[in-house]
């Protein structure tokens, strides 16, 4: 199958579009909580109707495939969320689970399949994957058309440029909480701790998109503290339970907390929430902020790509486009 992941949006769809700002009132003494659940409830109700009128229309309900290479244990708690997201909206979810102990070429042979299924849409690949599995090789086989996560060199290269193209879905969903809920990013300081390829890195260029002034700290960033106090608005994505406190942080700050750490029987942000909430003027919530919205925009990716993926297959089909 062809990839051209030029005719998918690098903004979110008419779904997202349409979802308002939903956040809790905030109070005199606290920071006013930026909610992600009530804006991905908003998406999926949109992305409901969207593909039951795809479905109307083409005559079949689009697949997400999710490739799941071995057994592990937080993948198997964010797949049941994801099917779940699936089957509330009208899409197919089909869970391919390949061995561990399975060579690179077995992976990307499974991979080809799903790129050449007409009725898969996009395709998600579970991490972490085996150590012997080379993560690059799986993603270059994934068809950049059906890569609705954006990790395809591909779609990164077009996200870089600043061209349409998939975007990492929580890299989007760490951006676009702060849209939709009217904060302004064009001409803030705005610090992104984490440069992942899947987190850290994009948000930073949807950052710099927005026209923030963006600097990147990572593992090996020196005082991290000076940073992070320069910070008008903070997005924290280094997988460290608690790592910024509240005298890091600059009073009045925006703050994004991406972190998702489990911590015995209970989930933490990268943000220590009790230290920062008497600091700063907006924090997403551990759980409930990044998390739930995430799920939602890889939803809007799938339509976006299933539509194009349709439209293609039926002009190809149109009368007068044959060869013969
Ligand atoms: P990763 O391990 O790939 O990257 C972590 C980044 O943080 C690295 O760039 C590293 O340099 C930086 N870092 C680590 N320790 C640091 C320190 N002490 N100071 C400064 N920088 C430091 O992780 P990831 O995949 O980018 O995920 C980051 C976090 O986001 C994790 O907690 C993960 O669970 C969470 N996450 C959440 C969602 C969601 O839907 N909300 C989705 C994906 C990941």
């Amino acid at each position: 199958m062809s990839a051209d992941a030029r005719s998918a949006p690098h903004s979110i769809g008419s779904a997202v579009a349409s979802a308002s700002s939903t956040t809790s009132s905030p109070s005199a003494a606290e920071p006013r909580l930026l909610a992600g659940s009530p804006i991905a409830a908003e998406i999926r109700a949109g992305l409901s109707r969207d593909f039951a009128a795809f479905k109307e229309r083409h005559g079949y309900a689009p697949t997400l495939a999710i490739v799941l290479v071995g057994a592990d244990a937080p993948s198997a708690v964010y797949l049941q969320q994801i099917l779940r997201t699936c089957a509330k909206v009208g899409v197919l979810g089909r869970l391919v689970e390949i061995g561990s102990d399975v060579t690179p070429d077995a992976v990307c042979t499974e991979i080809e399949k799903l790129n050449d299924d007409p009725a898969v849409a996009g395709i998600i690949v579970q991490m972490p994957l085996p150590a012997h599995i080379p993560l690059a090789t799986v993603i270059d086989s994934i068809d950049p058309a059906k890569d609705i996560d954006g990790i395809h060199p591909r779609n990164a290269g077009l996200l870089a440029l600043g061209y349409d193209g998939f975007l990492p879905a929580t890299a989007q969903a760490s951006v676009e909480i702060l849209k939709r809920s009217g904060i302004e990013i064009a001409g803030k300081r705005v610090v992104v701790v984490g440069r992942s390829n899947v987190v850290g890195k994009p948000a930073s260029l949807l950052l710099l998109r927005e026209h923030g002034t963006v600097t990147i700290c990572h593992s090996k960033t020196r005082d991290l503290s000076r940073q992070t106090r320069e910070a008008e608005i903070l997005i924290v994505a280094a997988g460290k339970a608690g790592l910024i406190t509240g005298d890091m942080l600059s009073p009045g700050a925006v703050v994004v907390d991406v972190g998702i750490n489990v911590v015995g029987d209970t989930l933490l942000g990268d943000v220590d929430f009790e230290s920062a909430r008497g600091v700063v003027s907006a924090i997403t919530p551990v759980p409930g902020g990044v998390g739930p919205l995430t799920n939602a925009i890889l939803l809007t990716h799938l339509l976006a790509a299933a539509t194009a993926q349709a439209e293609r297959a039926t002009a190809k089909r149109a009368p007068g486009t044959r060869d013969d």
